[in-house]
């Protein structure tokens, strides 16, 4: 893809963007670092869906996966913080290519596009 001189400075705000809602989510997990994900989802749900329907082992089983979710979390915004500063934010750390803009826009840590990402799951 070719960037022309509008398209570069489309990149920049929207590099900000990304930028802004990495601190924010970054923020956000240190603030809720002794609470679980689970608990800032419910945060996010509309009122009148707060009930857990899960026995207490298996949501004791769900909040340790989630723990570990939260860590790597905050290691994948950091990482993705810092090729923001590097210059190297949405292009594909295996292949080089550019991660296409929907995907960041739901993941905007990801390191990965999405047929590398699919395959690094299978490895
Ligand atoms: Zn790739």
């Amino acid at each position: 893809m070719r960037l022309n001189h509008e398209d570069l400075a489309m990149k920049t705000v929207e590099l900000q963007q990304y930028k802004r809602r990495l601190l924010d989510l970054r923020a956000r997990l240190r603030t809720n670092e002794y609470r679980s994900i689970d608990a800032a989802l419910e945060d996010a749900r509309p009122p009148g869906e707060h009930e857990n329907p899960l026995p207490p082992s298996e949501s004791l089983d769900k909040e340790t996966t989630l723990e570990f979710a939260e860590h790597d979390l905050h290691q994948a915004v950091s990482a993705a913080l810092e090729r923001i500063e590097r210059g190297t934010y949405g292009v594909c750390e295996t292949c080089g290519r550019e991660i296409p803009p929907e995907r960041l826009a739901v993941v905007p840590y990801a390191s990965l596009c999405v047929a590398c990402e699919r395959k690094a799951e299978t490895e």
